[in-house]
């Protein structure tokens, strides 16, 4: 009987990393992707390689932004040397201002084993303005996220991945309980294992097969500061605002959270609360221009909990998306995850807090439309 490659719809970190996994487990994968590769909220991402304020999720989060977090060094130095192009990693710390909540975060820190000593801005920063005291996360990275979806893209293609932009999934065919394939852009192509890894655009694929997936886009807009080289080094974070430091002295501000549909678009309005927020933080950066302003959607998730499995009801569908906040953390993780559910292998991890039934679950517990 002739196999069909497996099928992963969507070009974000999520699909690249889900792809990638598969290739190297020896499989023939085809990617389809509307646009072009990672250029929606993987692209607009911080690449902050921790969720913030962390305690304040379930633990299920955890369970993937830890391993992910232990993985992503040896991810970039392995895709910097294999494809020439280097998704910066950088352990630059994590400095969190306010006294508040530090009972809860000590608590995490312990659980979880991640290093956290409170100290303040000064012992932090030596060289920069700015003051207040809070928590200090030596651990926490970063990576530069469109960096790290080009690199991606140049490994799948040596993966021999067959790579199709512009390409919009627009259903799914399946005979009984079984997917038998999907039609894109008019055609339709045979497949018998389809992981859809589409963000924020997941539920509109999805919904018309009996999953209601409660995944939502969420507006995030971020500015550039453009600083000299080595001007700040670690990343801070005060309330919901945060600053993250390129190698280049570009200095990230994010981000907001405003749920407006599949608008994209930025505003005045989010680049005066951000450039307020970053003078706040450090007033030094009042001297410097910004130089970029770019938003993207989050894929949004109760809790942040993401959702990964096969469909309920329909084998060989799979989906992978709702990370919210936390998709290039979270992602390396998932992407095992997936593989392992798609493969039927033996994995560290247990699916079942993220399963898609959840959505069956909230579908049937969702009061009923008049
Ligand atoms: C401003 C901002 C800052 C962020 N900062 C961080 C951070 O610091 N750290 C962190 O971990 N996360 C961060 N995130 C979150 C992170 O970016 C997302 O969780 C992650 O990118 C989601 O990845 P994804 O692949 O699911 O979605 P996307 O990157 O949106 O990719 C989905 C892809 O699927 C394609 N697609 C959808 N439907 C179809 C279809 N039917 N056919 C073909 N293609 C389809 C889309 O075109 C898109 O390219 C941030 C997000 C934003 C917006």
């Amino acid at each position: 009987m002739r196999t069909h490659p497996i099928v992963v719809v969507g070009g974000g970190v999520i699909g690249l990393l889900t792809a990638r996994e598969l290739a190297r487990a020896g499989h023939e994968v085809r990617l389809f992707e509307q646009q072009r590769l990672g250029r929606e909220a993987s692209w607009a991402a911080g690449g902050i390689l921790s969720p913030l304020h962390p305690w304040r999720y379930p633990d299920p989060v955890m369970y993937l932004a830890k391993p992910s977090m232990e993985a992503y060094p040896a991810l970039c130095e392995s895709l910097a040397r294999s494809t020439g192009i280097d998704p910066e990693w950088t352990g630059s710390g994590l400095m969190r201002l306010g006294e508040d909540e530090r009972v809860e975060a000590q608590r995490w820190a312990d659980r979880f084993e991640i290093p956290l000593e409170p100290r303040s801005l000064g012992e932090v920063c030596p060289d920069r303005g700015g003051d207040g005291a809070g928590l200090w996360m030596p651990s926490v990275a970063h990576v530069r996220s469109p960096r790290l979806l080009r690199a991606l893209e140049a490994e799948l293609r040596a993966l021999k991945v067959v790579i199709h932009e512009g390409a919009t999934v627009e259903g799914l065919a399946r005979e009984r309980e079984r997917l038998t394939g999907l039609s894109v852009n008019g055609e339709t192509v045979a497949a018998s294992r389809v992981v859809v890894c589409g963000g924020a655009w997941t539920r509109a694929l999805l919904e018309r097969y009996g999953l209601a997936l409660p995944v939502r886009p969420m507006r995030g807009q971020m500015i550039v500061i453009q600083t000299p080289p080595g001007f700040l080094k670690p990343m801070i974070l005060k309330g919901a605002r945060y600053l993250v430091p390129r190698r280049d002295g570009a200095v990230l501000v994010g981000s907001t959270m405003e749920s407006v549909g599949f608008v994209k678009e930025t505003t005045e309005a989010a680049r005066d609360d951000l450039i307020a927020a970053a003078h706040g933080i450090l007033p030094e950066l009042a001297a410097y221009p910004v130089t970029h302003q770019w938003a993207g959607l989050r894929p949004s998730s109760p809790e942040g909990v993401p959702f990964m499995g096969e469909h309920p009801e329909i084998r060989g569908l799979f989906a992978s998306t709702g990370h919210f906040r936390n998709g290039i953390v979270l992602a390396p993780a998932s992407a095992r995850l997936v593989a392992d559910l798609v493969l039927a292998r033996d994995g560290t991890l247990d699916p079942a807090p993220y399963g898609l039934d959840r959505a069956l679950e909230d579908a049937r517990d969702a009061p009923m439309l008049k």
